[in-house]
């Protein structure tokens, strides 16, 4: 009903996965046709793909300057308990500068970078209907440099950070769930759609301070069928992490329903929002 938007646009996904699938060499030469009437273009800034740049694939649909522009410090430390950057030989096992005064219910934070400059521009382009190529495409990239840390986690199941039933009416598109599908694929890991409920109506976290953003998020979500969790590893899905609290919240609700551990993935870490 209210998940129709995504659902509708999942199956046509799956049933061109199985469809293309079938006949080996059918999946390029239809793209060699198609690109030919149209070529394609870099879903983050439009410059158009040339036919031989090695960004043009089914899935990451990036040039070059962009994905250098994402992945700037993609590779570089990040602080194991929040993904905010350090410097190379600091120890961030019990946090760094920015989140030392947090406790997290959720363990690791992977990111592509910070939330700045066309990172930023493309995570709010992914808050808007149509915009599921480009969060494929983002996905991918973070999978392309998490791929075997995330393999590590032994994920069991990947939750989205959901919306409130009535943000869902007014916009059926919500970024986090289209990542959390796309990640889905990458690990062959099941999508736990509605296993997690907002429950209550948060005023936006971006206009409040960071002690009533942890006010806003407190008791939000609701696990609903928490056999499906016990004893697992759950993926978190968020487009943005800026304090935590949000993705805090979501996984003291998952731990106290049974799972064993939370860990988070998201386009961009926003850091110095104290
Ligand atoms: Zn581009
Ligand atoms: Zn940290």
């Amino acid at each position: 009903m209210a998940n129709s938007g995504v659902s509708n646009w999942r199956r046509l996904l799956r049933a061109w996965d199985v469809a293309t699938s079938a006949i080996p060499g059918f999946r390029t030469f239809l793209s060699s046709g198609w690109n030919f009437v149209l070529p394609p273009a870099c879903v983050a800034c439009g410059t158009e793909l040339g036919p031989h740049s090695h960004a043009i694939n089914s899935v990451c649909l990036l040039c070059l300057a962009c994905r250098q522009e994402f992945t700037k410090i993609a590779d570089k430390p990040s602080c194991l308990r929040c993904g905010a950057p350090v410097g190379p030989y600091v120890n961030s096992e019990n946090g760094c500068q920015e989140c030392s005064r947090d406790r997290f219910a959720f363990k690791n934070v992977y990111r592509l970078g910070l939330y700045d400059g066309v990172l930023r521009d493309a995570v709010l382009k992914g808050k808007y209907p149509g915009s599921e190529p480009l969060l494929m495409s983002m996905a991918q990239l973070i999978w392309e440099y998490h791929a075997d840390s995330l393999q590590n986690e032994n994920i069991g199941l990947i939750v989205p950070i959901p919306q409130h039933w009535w943000q869902r009416l007014r916009r059926q598109h919500h970024a986090p769930d289209v990542l959390a599908e796309a990640w889905g694929r990458c690990l062959q890991v099941p999508v736990g759609l509605p296993i997690l409920s907002k429950r209550k109506w948060t005023r936006k976290q971006a206009h409040l301070s960071r002690a009533d953003r942890k006010k806003n998020q407190l008791d939000v979500f609701r696990v609903h069928r928490p056999l499906r969790i016990a004893g697992k590893t759950i993926l978190l899905v968020d487009d943005v992490l800026t304090t935590g609290a949000t993705a805090d919240s979501a996984a003291r609700a998952l731990k106290a329903a049974g799972a064993k551990k939370v860990v988070v993935v998201v386009m961009a870490r926003v850091v110095g929002h104290h």
